[in-house]
């Protein structure tokens, strides 16, 4: 063989050699964990108690079950949980209430329950026990614990708080409010028992068959107890206060393949009541596994462990619950929102227009005052025109007719006016006529005289309650009034100033009679005065 062909056969070698070794690394991990055949039963107990309780247990296993071996792994309340969530234990060996959490928070399932050993019997339940001192003056119920100082194991402790807690709470008792203390001492439980009967707590509670087991060994007397809201139960002969819930059971981890389980279930049913491994762990061995309900209600209802936030909703739940609900609810806001600001508009808008119609009544209401005033007054000269006179005239007439009271009216004509107007002007004329009505307007006093512009030159005078005689009075004042004026009418033959005629009539008004002859009496006689050479007062009935 040439030195070439050994170079090759050499480096095949070393290539081969380096493959291998590159494969063992690759499958060395999977090789021994096929190998590691240990399989970890975790207990939750004190390091030395538990070794001492369930290691016979696990040698019987390794007996029983070839090619594994059992170990016990000490845990507590703190190391469980994450023993568990990472594969650390196969197994899992604890106390109820324990278990559940365990259950609901990393899937393991129960397999069996244990048959504890009470008194010399199998039991497959358990509960706590309420006790006071047996001569304590007034604590006789659950209900007179209120205001008392109450001794337990733990705050989270299933037998050794949350048993009791459970029934106070179907009592309408909280304790954490209602106690004045509650003394929470750990494991072990007897001294709960001694502060109890020595009088440092009111009340306490301690697991079943523990105060039957103290007064066996001679450490207490049953008679210094009263037991509280005392239960009684077929076929279980201890103590008892509370429900009854199923013992510890034994339970496989999630990752625990189902046939390693079963063999494990079938060794230790079939593990019988006198093996020294029952004897050590004070058991009768296990029987199948136990209803575990009552102690996932117990959580549920307190709140605690698992359930600690059960029946809490958060927002997000109550979204997903109630979603059609609050949309309901959005769209119902949404379109009242709608409607009230539509009302609301609407309203503004009925304000507006009621605010612009008042105005408009406004306006019509100055408007009608005005005309009113205009169909009553004169243009001219603003005292009462035909119209009015007339009005006035007929309420005169008749109210003098009830009354049967003499009506007077005098009829005042201006002298040689158009000769005035003629002379001056009409301009001049129209002022004349306005200086007159205000003469004659002020000549009158009485309450119910009215003066008016009859038309023209014309003006009438109503005198209510007045006779011939007083009204020719009247009208001579009126007539000496506008002669007084001054003013100049250089066209008058009377004079030099502007003068009136006046005819006066007056009558009680009759029930035949009508004011139109009334007013022809006054004609007749300002027709007299003005034949007799004007500026001077002529009465009805006067001789000529
Ligand atoms: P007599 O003394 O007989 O009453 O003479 P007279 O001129 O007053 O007689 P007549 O009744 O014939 O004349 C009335 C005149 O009054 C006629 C008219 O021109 C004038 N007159 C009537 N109304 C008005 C008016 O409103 N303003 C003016 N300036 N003149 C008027
Ligand atoms: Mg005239
Ligand atoms: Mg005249």
């Amino acid at each position: 063989m040439g030195s070439g062909a050994l170079t090759a056969v050499r480096t095949i070698f070393r290539l081969a050699a380096s493959m291998l070794v590159a494969l063992f690394a690759l499958l060395a991990p999977a090789v021994a964990t096929a190998l590691d055949d240990t399989v970890r039963i975790g207990v939750l107990a004190h390091s030395q108690e538990s070794l001492n309780l369930w290691s016979p247990t696990a040698d019987y296993l390794t007996q029983r079950i070839p090619g594994r071996r059992f170990l016990i792994v000490p845990l507590d309340n703190h190391t469980i949980g994450p023993a568990v969530a990472q594969g650390e234990v196969e197994f899992v060996l604890t106390n109820p209430g324990s278990y559940v959490e365990l259950e609901a928070r990393y899937g393991v399932t129960r397999m069996l329950t244990l048959r504890n050993l009470r008194q010399g019997q199998p039991y497959t339940v358990f509960g706590s026990v309420i006790f006071t001192r047996a001569d304590h003056p007034s604590v006789k119920h659950l209900e007179d614990l209120r205001g008392r100082s109450f001794m337990a194991v733990d705050k989270n402790a299933f037998g050794g708080f949350l048993m009791a807690w459970r029934e106070f709470k179907d009592h309408g008792i909280d304790p954490f409010r209602d106690f004045t203390e509650i003394k929470f001492i750990g494991l072990p439980q007897d001294p709960i028992v001694y502060a109890v009967r020595d009088g440092k707590v009111d009340a306490g509670m301690v697991r079943t068959d523990m105060l039957e087991r103290m007064a066996a060994d001679g450490k207490i007397r049953l008679d210094q107890f009263r037991i509280l809201n005392p239960q009684h139960a077929e076929g279980f002969p201890f103590a008892l206060s509370t429900r009854l819930y199923p013992e510890w059971p034994f339970s496989k981890a999630r990752q625990t393949s189902d046939e390693l389980a079963q063999q494990v279930a079938i060794a230790l049913l079939s593990l019988p009541p006198g093996h020294p491994a029952a004897q050590a762990s004070k058991s009768a061995g296990w029987t199948v596994p136990l209803d575990y309900t009552p102690v996932h209600e117990l959580y549920r209802e307190l709140h605690v462990g698992p359930y600690e936030d059960y029946g809490r909703m958060s927002t997000a739940d109550i979204l997903r619950q109630y979603w059609h609900w609050i949309a309901g609810m959005v769209v119902l806001v949404v379109a009242l929102s709608a409607i009230a600001f539509y009302i609301l508009r609407l309203n503004r808008i009925l304000n507006l227009s009621q605010e612009r119609l008042l105005g408009a009544s406004h306006d019509l209401e100055r408007a009608n005052r005005r005309l009113e005033r205009m169909s009553t007054q004169d243009d001219l000269t603003g005292i009462a025109n035909h119209r009015y006179f007339q009005e006035h005239l007929d309420l005169e007439w008749r109210r003098e007719r009830r009354a049967r009271k003499p009506l007077a009216l005098l009829m005042i004509d201006v002298d040689y006016f158009k000769a005035l107007n003629d002379a001056l002007g009409h301009l001049t004329g129209d002022e004349c006529l306005r200086r007159i009505a205000h003469t004659l307007a002020g000549g009158l006093h009485r309450a119910g005289d009215v003066v008016a512009r009859y038309g023209g030159e014309e003006f009438a005078a109503i005198l209510p309650e007045t006779d011939a005689r007083n009204a020719a009075m009247l009208a001579e004042r009126l007539r000496a009034a506008i002669e007084n004026m001054g003013f100049a009418h250089p066209a008058s033959k009377v004079g030099s100033n502007v003068t009136v005629s006046i005819g006066v009539a007056s009558l009680v008004p009759m029930e035949q009679q009508k004011p139109e002859e009334l007013i022809a009496m006054a004609d007749r006689a300002l027709y007299r005065a003005k034949k007799i050479g004007r500026n001077c007062v002529v009465a009805d009935g006067t001789p000529d």
